[in-house]
């Protein structure tokens, strides 16, 4: 066989492993919540950590595979490589030993050690950096090496079906369909790629919803800033501990024009309403879970004041049980200087009785 003929059949057999990965698995539920302030909205939570690599980031990975194969860029034995803060990177790894390549993923040093065990444990490999903005040169320099780089940051908005093929708007609109508020008032999500967010705000857009698109993000964030002045050349005013959400810069795949709405959450809020997720559902997520909670609360609070009813949308990004030694350890949170009780309080406040509570 020539080295074309074999690269086609390669390409076959790939697209086909990931149509059975893809068969075998189920769509993630939309879990439905009702709190006692907020009689006459719904709210819903798409459980993104039911995918079988734990994140919403299955979605993502399988898209930056099947998008660099079938651009003709990824080659039998070509070793991959994706800049991540962690998420991506399992589920990289998961699809790399599904098509038998190798994989190594340039990851901050400061990543919670659970999720670089995950990356390596399913036969990654993990480049650590020291600064966290240097994850982007240095998959380059792999890339020059002859990785082929999957290149999340860069091509997570265009890797993705927006008009369908089951992306997570379209599972989401569909999961809504019988319910009393099928329209949803909001959707609400994080940003990282801004993957997510890209997909959302044009799918409401193509299927006519008037739903508005609302995303949650670390208080100081770049994606705040920048949103807000249509600036693409805003940076973080202040670091955070939330994992996936809160970059230092705005990354390529944010579409401004799609959001609505820009809520900046301070860590330890985010943290408070992760532990009161656990509570409501049974389960552990991570950080950006709580985030998109806080932010689904303070626009409920609004609807409330005026007068109106319907259902908000987000969603439950990674499971908790990443973040053991990180979030969810009391004395990791006190080295880090976040107590999350008086934030606590607040959200409490604000779910019993409805208005909202200034965090502390
Ligand atoms: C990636 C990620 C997000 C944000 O999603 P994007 O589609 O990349 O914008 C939120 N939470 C977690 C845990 C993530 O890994």
């Amino acid at each position: 066989m020539t080295g074309e003929a074999a690269l086609r059949e390669w390409t076959i057999e790939a697209l086909a492993r990931l149509r059975r990965e893809a068969a075998r698995s189920a769509d993630t539920h939309l879990l439905r919540l009702e709190f006692p302030g907020f009689p006459g909205i719904g709210f819903y939570f798409k459980d993104e950590a039911a995918h079988p690599t734990g994140s919403l980031k299955h979605r993502l990975a399988r898209s930056l595979y099947l998008y660099a194969i079938c651009n003709g860029r990824l080659r039998p034995g070509q070793p991959v490589v994706d800049a991540s803060s962690g998420s991506t990177a399992i589920s990289e790894a998961w699809f790399a030993r599904l098509l038998g390549l190798r994989f190594t993923a340039v990851m901050p040093a400061c990543t919670a050690p659970r999720k670089i065990a995950d990356v390596e444990a399913l036969g990654g490999r993990c480049d650590l950096v020291d600064d966290p903005s240097q994850v982007y040169e240095r998959a380059a320099w792999h890339a020059a090496q002859g990785a082929c780089h999957l290149d999340q940051f860069g091509l997570a908005e265009r890797a993705t079906d927006w008009r369908g093929n089951n992306n997570i708007a379209e599972s989401i609109i569909g999961q809504l369909a019988g319910e009393p508020q099928p329209e949803p008032a909001w959707v609400v999500c994080g940003a990282g790629t801004g993957g997510t967010s890209a997909t959302i705000g044009r799918y409401l857009r193509y299927r006519g919803l008037h739903t508005r698109l609302c995303v949650a993000d670390p208080a100081g964030s770049a994606f705040a800033a920048g949103w807000r002045a249509r600036d693409r050349g805003a940076v973080a005013r202040a670091p955070t501990v939330i994992e996936g959400i809160g970059r230092a810069r705005v990354e390529p795949g944010f579409v401004f024009e799609v959001v609505d709405e820009v809520v900046e959450v301070p860590d330890a809020a985010s943290i408070a309403a992760m532990r009161l997720l656990e509570e409501q559902i049974g389960r552990r997520y991570g950080g950006s879970s709580g985030t998109n909670l806080v932010a689904c609360l303070q626009l409920a609070a609004r609807m409330r004041d005026a007068g109106g009813t319907g259902s908000i949308v987000s969603l439950l990004c990674d499971p908790g049980e990443r973040y053991d030694r990180t979030l969810y350890d009391p004395q990791w949170l006190a080295r880090a200087g976040i107590d999350p009780a008086p934030a606590e309080a607040a959200l409490r406040r604000t779910l019993a009785s409805g208005a909202w509570h200034a965090l502390a």
